[in-house]
């Protein structure tokens, strides 16, 4: 089942408010006109323990660290607010820089500290009593511009406090179904709490197109615009709001022509979809007849049935990070296999790739926090199958139940983040005493132990291809970060967002060469980053003599379409002359000729 966008009612009655068009990263495409809701994380509960002598030192030094994190949140929503050149955003940059002067030579600070030093309070405790003392204070004053400063102090302090607590109430559990979700960020774990239909898009301040949170909101099939900063203020829950994903719109107090306008362009978006779902049975060839595997990118179960409706022929990367998310405990090998093998029984017989678990970087696991956010740059960081080698009884619970898990069909175990050989090499005699150990304690796993292959996802791994391929029985290239980690762009800083170019040379010619090294040793390789599922690289891809891609469900068709109007030497050629250019901007001009006339 896709996961449909929930028709919403268009209502007669727009909002009082003036019209304004607010445009930000369009990260997942569709049009929705429906109602706000803004996420308003407030503080439920302050714990009111006090805390002894010794801990002193340690709670100032916790507050001045959640200090820091805030005025780093808000020079990231100023920044993000400059690009805009509205006049709501240069209110905003000036609000922000109000905000970050209370809390850099603030009375808010110093009394807090007071407070854990003469009282014992602790940090949370501390600032929130500060907060009320000083709101009070400006509340009674005369003056109604100093009398709203309450508003703005009690802002500052909450956001304070939700850094030093590191966890936000469950106020989105709140949202109503179709619901438009307004908020500041959004992370890829808040994503995974929504029921299907709860959400029907939504727009936030901040956050890249190429993040999790983003692809989550494509594999979904949400219409999504990201780091939209002006959305923070002037929409207030319940209004009436239009969102094009597609081109990074939101329309605040639509008129009654954007409304008639919008409806018209939402219901020719769902009659393409419509459309496109003809193609779900025909076979997924070009026309002289190659086939090509598409496969699906699953990030939570509940995709499978959009995976198998939009015709996926199997998983090319199961992302098993979602088992750890939203828990405060690590899942045993019990819970993480009665997880799999759902997932593996549903596929009946079609491949599922699970890959080991990505935490790290932007994607964060509670059980797991102290191990990795505490690196200075955590993408660069413990990561990947860098931290299950250094936390081996992670990997070990993960191996067994994937092991179990494929008893029930046809499985495929994928280690993220491999940059040498001897990665592959340990983990694979992990991976061969799990298998033992399970046989020795009468689990029932295959005879034949699964594939056990390598993403190429770090230029170092696709440079160095030919000497991961002694150990790994396939490849997975995944695009997001090999196009991250080949520009040094962070693939979730709305600030260098409009940088990520996978088709800078420097890419296109690692994917080129990762699928040449996996040719000649004859080992499988597939394309399971986003690029895999925009129909503008297919012919390139098959031009490369890639065989195999894998996406996000809703791009499935979109990509079948694309290929079976394709000659393979055709792409051949036009990947070739696409490889003799210097210039993206260029590459991507020839792929949309060639598109136009293939
Ligand atoms: C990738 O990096 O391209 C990839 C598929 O992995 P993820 O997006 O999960 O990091
Ligand atoms: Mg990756």
């Amino acid at each position: 089942m896709q996961v449909p966008p929930t028709d919403q009612t268009v209502s007669d009655e727009n909002n009082s408010g003036v019209r304004r068009v607010i445009t930000g990263l369009g990260a997942s495409g569709g049009i929705v006109i429906g109602r706000a809701f803004v996420l308003d994380r407030q503080i439920v509960h302050v714990s009111r323990k006090p805390i002894s002598q010794d801990a002193v030192q340690a709670e100032c030094k916790r507050l001045h660290d959640g200090v820091a994190e805030s005025i780093d949140q808000l020079k990231r929503l100023k920044s993000q607010s400059s690009s805009a050149e509205s006049a709501a955003s240069e209110e905003l940059g000036f609000l922000m820089d109000a905000y970050i002067h209370m809390l850099t030579q603030s009375r808010l600070v110093r009394g807090a500290e007071e407070l854990i030093v003469s009282r014992k309070l602790n940090a949370v405790h501390a600032v929130s009593e500060v907060i009320d003392a000083i709101a009070e204070q400006f509340s009674g004053m005369e003056d109604s511009y100093l009398a709203a400063r309450a508003t703005d102090i009690r802002e500052v302090g909450l956001r304070l406090m939700r850094c030093l607590i590191g966890e936000t109430d469950r106020a989105m559990d709140n949202a109503p179904q179709g619901s438009i979700l307004i908020a500041e960020d959004v992370s890829p774990a808040d994503m995974a709490r929504f029921e299907p239909g709860q959400l029907t898009a939504f727009v936030t301040a901040l956050g890249g197109a190429e993040g999790h949170t983003a692809i989550m909101a494509r594999s979904l099939g949400i219409p999504a615009v990201l780091g939209a900063a002006d959305i923070v203020r002037g929409v207030a829950g319940g209004d009436q709001i239009i969102i094009d994903g597609g081109r990074g719109e939101v329309i605040l107090s639509p008129s009654d022509a954007d409304i008639e306008h919008y409806t018209q362009r939402r219901a020719d978006w769902l009659a393409a979809r419509e459309k496109l779902a003809s193609l779900r049975d025909v076979p997924s060839s070009t026309r002289d007849g190659i086939d090509i595997d598409l496969h699906a990118n699953i990030e939570l179960p509940i995709e499978l049935a959009a995976a198998l409706e939009n015709g996926a022929t199997g998983i090319g990367l199961l992302r098993s990070e979602f088992m750890f998310m939203n828990k405060d405990y690590l899942p045993d090998e019990d819970e993480q296999y009665e997880e799999l093998a759902d997932i593996v029984k549903r596929m009946d017989g079609k491949p599922v790739t699970i890959r080991t678990l990505d935490i790290g970087g932007e994607k964060l696991a509670v059980a797991l926090q102290d191990e990795i956010v505490s690196g200075p740059n955590p993408a660069l960081g413990l990561r990947g199958i860098r931290l299950s080698l250094r936390k081996p009884e992670l990997l070990e619970a993960q191996f067994a139940a994937i092991l179990r898990a494929s008893l029930h069909g046809s499985v495929r175990v994928l280690l993220p983040m491999v940059v040498n050989v001897h990665e592959m090499t340990r983990a694979r005699q992990i991976y061969e005493a799990v298998a033992k150990r399970l046989r020795k304690d009468g689990h029932p796993i295959p005879e034949t132990l699964p594939p056990l292959g390598a993403m190429i996802e770090i230029p170092a791994a696709a440079l160095a291809a030919d000497t991961l391929a002694r150990d790994s029985d396939f490849f997975a290239i995944g695009t997001n970060d090999l196009t991250q980690y080949t520009l040094a762009i962070d693939r979730t800083d709305d600030q260098v967002a409009g940088m990520f170019d996978p088709l800078h040379p420097a890419v296109l010619r690692l994917i080129r060469d990762v699928i040449k090294v996996a040719r000649e040793r004859d080992i499988p390789v597939s394309v399971c980053g986003e690029m895999a599922g925009d129909p503008r690289y297919v012919p390139l891809f098959i031009g490369f003599g890639l065989r195999n891609l894998s996406m996000s469900p809703v791009n499935l068709l979109l990509v079948k379409q694309r290929l079976r109007r394709l000659d393979s030497r055709n792409s051949e050629h036009q990947a070739n002359r696409v490889m003799e250019q210097w210039d993206s901007a260029r590459i991507a001009m020839m792929l949309d000729d060639f598109n136009d006339l293939a």
